[in-house]
């Protein structure tokens, strides 16, 4: 009994980190099954039409506790290969969209389309293949470079890994260290710092190449010049391709094709960056306030 219990109890742990960290580990979901609440519908179609799909939510209510509402009633469409950039204040609500997106959880009401498909119709399989995150902290195993890089594409070639790897700008590291692609990661390896995780996070979605994609951005800031530089490579992979980001600087979203400011569960303002400036409301405020902090910084 107890050695049964503990190693239950200790994959539930680690899958309660993941789906809050929102790595990108559907292996680990197989070796899981057990310890998963949302399971295939009777029937399950695998998601199609992934050419530069929709993504749609609908109404989307959710809470993670029955007397504590987190999304109330939330609506917006990425239209196919535009980005969508999710922006308030800590606790919000907008990491929790991604985790819906990627069905760790199951929305109360409303839905949640891809390509015009009920996430809830079709396998998780496809669905997490179809989507790409790059999280805020990138989980690296205690193997080589190469191996890190190509998880979750394990017939990538060594080719292929390089060419990630020089798209997520990270070979020219990679190979200035004495073994290269094949130098271990982790403690007593090759100890990468935040900035050269997110770009093996990079990578690896180079690799998989998927129709859809979710940025969480870090919390911890990089020093600027490296997040400018990350930013850069993001809007890179996301060309194309439809995205979602959330973010926590303001400095990200200038681009996106439409902004959401979110506060406390409900989309309050949307719009460009410039409209969302012209309208001088949430936003506004918001990137007012970011600016002072930067320049009371420099
Ligand atoms: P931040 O900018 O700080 O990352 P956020 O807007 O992304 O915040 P969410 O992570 O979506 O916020 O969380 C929304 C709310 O849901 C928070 O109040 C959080 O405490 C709560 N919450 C998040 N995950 C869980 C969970 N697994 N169980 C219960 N409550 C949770």
């Amino acid at each position: 009994m107890i050695q049964i219990y503990i190693p239950l109890n200790f994959l539930g742990v680690v899958y309660r980190e993941i789906k809050q960290s929102l790595t990108d580990l559907a292996r680990m979901f197989t070796l899981m099954d057990t310890a998963r609440e949302v399971r295939d519908a009777p029937g399950a179609q695998p998601l199609q039409g992934l050419r530069a799909p929709v993504v749609r939510f609908e109404n989307v209510h959710f809470a993670y506790a029955a007397d504590r509402p987190i999304l109330r009633g939330v609506s917006f469409e990425i239209a196919a290969g535009t980005t969508v950039a999710v922006v308030g204040p800590s606790g919000a609500g907008k990491s929790t969209l991604a985790r819906l997106l990627f069905r760790f959880y199951d929305v109360q009401q409303g839905r949640i389309t891809i390509a015009g498909q009920d996430i809830r119709m079709v396998t998780q399989d496809s669905l997490r293949r179809a989507i790409g995150i790059v999280p805020q902290d990138t989980v690296l195993f205690n193997d080589t470079i190469a191996y890190n890089i190509a998880y979750g594409r394990t017939d990538a070639t060594p080719e292929q890994v390089q060419q990630a790897a020089r798209a997520a700008h990270i070979h020219d590291f990679i190979v200035s260290t004495p073994q290269g692609y094949e130098a271990m990661v982790g403690e007593r390896g090759l100890k990468l710092s935040g900035g050269e995780k997110q770009r093996v996070a990079i990578a690896r979605t180079l690799l998989k190449d998927p129709p859809v994609l979710v940025f969480d951005e870090a919390t911890s800031a990089l020093d600027s010049a490296n997040e400018r530089a990350i930013q850069a490579e993001l809007r890179q992979v996301a060309r194309g391709k439809t995205t979602l980001v959330i973010a926590h600087r303001l400095s990200t979203v200038v681009d996106a094709h439409e902004i959401l400011v979110m506060d406390a569960g409900r989309i309050v303002e949307r719009g460009t960056h410039a409209q969302l400036l012209a309208a001088q409301g949430r936003y506004a405020g918001m990137w007012a306030l970011q600016r002072n902090m930067n320049e009371n910084r420099l």
